[in-house]
């Protein structure tokens, strides 16, 4: 017998909806609908009627759904009500989500942050898999970031995703946070169209549309405003990674140790 559970990502424009195979991660069953945005009450039908679509697979498996799980853009309590998503999902403020969904489920229900989702998943089931400590940054509109220790969450809701508002330099304009410099506002797709933006790609080249892919694939073929704006990018998130790494690596001494030494016993270059 298998132990099951749905997880639920709502995305900028689909909501997929898994049955997971816990024990090895494995999605077994995927639904893919269009997000619905503003209306409350269509988007619970989306989800109810896709749990239900879900528990009919798991019948056929004869295996048992333990719970469900859900990735949502913005702030969540640890009771899963949401705070707010920054007005992507219009209705869903001060939104109690677990509680809707247990209550016609009848199956335990848990809201997190989508990029903490994604660093558990990693974790335990992806590139982290074996690692005590790990550390995801999901590089999008915005920058999200998830830290696990130990197959679990160190850090609480609802503001431990907020990492990306690390400042790693001076910049002449302000994130939407407030503050100057922010890594999310610089290495974000929206952070380095903004900086085209301001480096005056839209006069330069007012034929094509301006998007990160455009910006990259100009890079790609040799443009030097573009590699300018990549270098920038590489430049900011290399400071970023750089000071995520101080902050939650938890053997960063005996690294630095361990460089030191190899420097160290290196053979001298002789000229
Ligand atoms: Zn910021």
């Amino acid at each position: 017998m298998k132990k099951l559970a749905i997880g639920i990502d709502i995305g900028g424009t689909r909501t997929k909806l898994g049955l997971v195979d816990l024990k090895k991660g494995e999605v077994l069953e995927m639904l893919i609908s269009p997000t619905e945005t503003k209306d409350s009450a269509k988007f619970l039908e989306i989800i109810n009627s896709g749990i239900d679509q879900l528990k009919v697979v798991a019948q056929k498996e004869q295996s048992p759904i333990l719970e469900v799980g859900f990735g949502v853009t913005g702030f969540v309590f640890d009771d899963g009500m949401v705070d707010s998503t920054y007005g992507f999902l219009e209705f869903m403020e001060d939104y109690p989500l677990s509680e809707f969904i247990q209550e016609y489920s009848s199956l335990p229900c848990r809201a997190d942050n989508d990029a903490r989702v994604v660093a558990l998943g990693e974790a335990l089931y992806g590139i982290g898999k074996g690692q005590n400590r790990v550390l995801v940054l999901t590089l999008g509109t915005g920058l999200g970031l998830g830290f696990i220790a130990n197959g679990k969450f160190e850090t609480s809701l609802p503001y431990a995703h907020m990492g990306g508002h690390i400042s790693v330099g001076y910049t002449d304009f302000k994130c939407y946070c407030g503050k100057e410099g922010c890594l999310e506002a610089l290495v974000s797709a929206t952070g380095i169209v903004d900086s085209a933006k301001r480096q005056g790609w839209e006069q330069k080249y007012p034929n094509l549309e301006l998007n990160v892919q455009t910006i990259f694939k100009a890079e790609q073929e040799g443009n030097e405003h573009a590699k300018q704006i990549v270098a920038e990018f590489q430049g900011c998130l290399k400071t970023g990674i750089d000071n995520y790494i101080n902050l939650f690596a938890m053997n960063k001494n005996l690294y630095v140790r361990n460089m030191m030494q190899k420097i160290l016993n290196a053979p001298k270059q002789t000229k």
